[in-house]
């Protein structure tokens, strides 16, 4: 296309506009694809309001995309036109670095992050790194999958990292976007699965979607009660909270990993990691190979994201309902 229509934001905080761009001559690397959905993630909302500092406007956010290619770069052997592909965080790395070429692109000091610095998915085109352009399993319908680019990912890395398995025990703190997948994931690797949420009207849904157990987060006695039962703790909140409550919910062993991003700094006293060897971790989105990976157990295993649909041009009511914590239990953007 010789210019792209989408949604962007000017300034931070702002509501999105309409925001028309030329994206220039395709590289010979990179793939064009026509959008269908996109999800809208929380992550979306931190560069809106620019809380990481990172943010470079005017910019079209999402980074949840599903959609089919229309363009190939002469470089590109193995996608055509006509095929159904996702596009999450990632848009591009350098390719030659030493985690690039051990296959964790994710951890590229250059990796290009798919809406920062370039326009990502609440719009009607994108352009990728065709490396970062996944099939996606036909098992998959558009809609439900287009979270898993995202949210799907940053909870499958870290749970397969932890080779979770039938003798885990998974905590899941926060069940929004990423942690209703999380709750799934860790179902589907065979753990015993407990929900750590502030929301009480989330407990029958989170039992549906794969949590033996609900813990009201807000309820220290509940909290307590957990004390030393728990092998992973995966957070996907992006607010503060006392992160002893949940250090001391850990086994021996255990370990704390953070994936929602708090606004102030994590501070867990070190005697009970010390004492039960138990560790705090973070975890960010999972290479291609790994996304492939996870599209294809999702396919196999009917994981799927619980999803608030929207018209494109919608966007701004499905960012007003992810401020107020209202989605159940992710935004999806159509065209
Ligand atoms: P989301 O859908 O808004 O879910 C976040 C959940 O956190 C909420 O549903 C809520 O769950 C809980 N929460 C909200 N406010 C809270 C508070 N004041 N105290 C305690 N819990 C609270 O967001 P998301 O899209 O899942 O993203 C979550 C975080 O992950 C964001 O910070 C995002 O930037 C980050 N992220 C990181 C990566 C990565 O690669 N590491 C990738 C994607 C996203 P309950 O209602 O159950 O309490
Ligand atoms: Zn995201």
């Amino acid at each position: 296309m010789s210019s792209i229509q989408g949604y962007g934001v000017h300034a931070a905080g702002a509501e999105l506009l309409p925001l028309r761009y030329d994206p220039g001559d395709l590289r010979p690397q990179d793939v064009e694809v026509r959008i269908t959905h996109c999800g809208v993630c929380h992550s979306d909302l931190h560069l809106i309001d620019n809380d990481w500092g990172m943010s470079q406007y005017p910019f079209i956010p999402g980074h949840e995309i599903v959609g089919a290619v229309t363009e190939v770069g002469e470089a590109v052997r193995h996608l055509v036109p006509g095929d159904r592909v996702g596009i999450g965080w990632q848009a591009d790395s350098c390719g030659y670095c030493e985690w690039c070429r051990k296959g964790e692109e994710n951890l590229c000091s250059q990796a290009q992050p798919t809406c920062v610095g370039r326009h990502g998915g609440y719009a009607e085109a994108v352009r990728v790194n065709a490396r970062f352009a996944m099939k996606l399993p036909e098992a998959l319908d558009s809609e439900t999958a287009a979270p898993l680019l995202c949210a799907g990912i940053t909870v499958y890395q870290p749970l397969r990292a932890a080779g979770v398995n039938p003798s885990s025990r998974v905590g899941v703190i926060g069940i929004g976007g990423l942690g209703h997948l999380a709750l799934q994931f860790a179902r589907a690797f065979g753990a015993e699965v407990t929900a750590f949420s502030t929301s009480q009207v989330k407990e029958s849904e989170a039992l549906e979607l794969g949590a033996h157990r609900f813990v009201h987060s807000r309820d220290s006695k509940a909290l307590k009660a957990v004390e030393g039962t728990q092998d992973l703790i995966l957070s996907t909140i992006n607010a503060a909270q006392e992160w002893s409550a949940y250090v001391g919910a850990l086994r021996p062993h255990g370990t704390l990993c953070l994936v929602g991003v708090p606004p102030r700094p994590v501070s867990v006293e070190a005697f009970p990691l010390i004492a039960g060897a138990r560790c705090v971790c973070g975890s960010n989105t999972g290479s291609p190979a790994r996304i492939a990976e996870m599209l294809d157990v999702a396919a196999r295993h009917n994981v799927a994201a619980r999803t608030e649909s929207f018209r494109m041009a919608e966007a701004n009511q499905a960012i007003g309902r992810l401020r107020k914590n209202h989605i159940h239990y992710r935004a999806v953007l159509a065209n």
